[in-house]
């Protein structure tokens, strides 16, 4: 590092420039860079292992019925509707462990669509 006086070089260990005489901080900023490591450390490794190990756990899964409604429901309108419905009371019975709302609705919706497109190809 340099003298913040004469501007010499000053050997890493020695607290004072070998030029000048001028004491140099070399501790000062160790202990700056120690303090804050150990600030951000403390608080950061209580609540990190219960998240890290709460998302493998965590992580709601589509409901497989909500596909299958989706899924029938492109083809059969019927079935999607109902299986739709049971996805939904699944999903919300579920308590967040399980999504796919949006999918079942979609189900729903597609099925709706399906048997009206069906009922008008037979009326034509
Ligand atoms: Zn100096």
């Amino acid at each position: 590092m340099f003298c913040v006086k004469c501007g010499g070089v000053v050997d890493r260990g020695l607290n004072f420039c070998g030029a000048c005489g001028q004491p140099v901080s070399v501790p000062s900023p160790q202990a700056h860079e120690v303090a804050p490591i150990q600030a951000i450390n403390y608080p950061s490794s209580a609540p990190v292992p219960p998240s890290t190990r709460s998302v493998p756990y965590d992580p709601p899964q589509v409901s497989g019925m909500a596909i299958a409604a989706l899924v029938s429901g492109i083809f059969i309108g019927v079935v999607g509707i109902i299986l739709g419905f049971i996805a939904k009371n699944e999903i919300s019975k579920s308590n967040g462990k399980k999504t796919g709302d949006g999918i079942a609705t979609a189900a729903i919706v597609i099925s709706i669509i399906n048997m009206a497109v069906g009922l008008l190809l037979a009326l034509d």
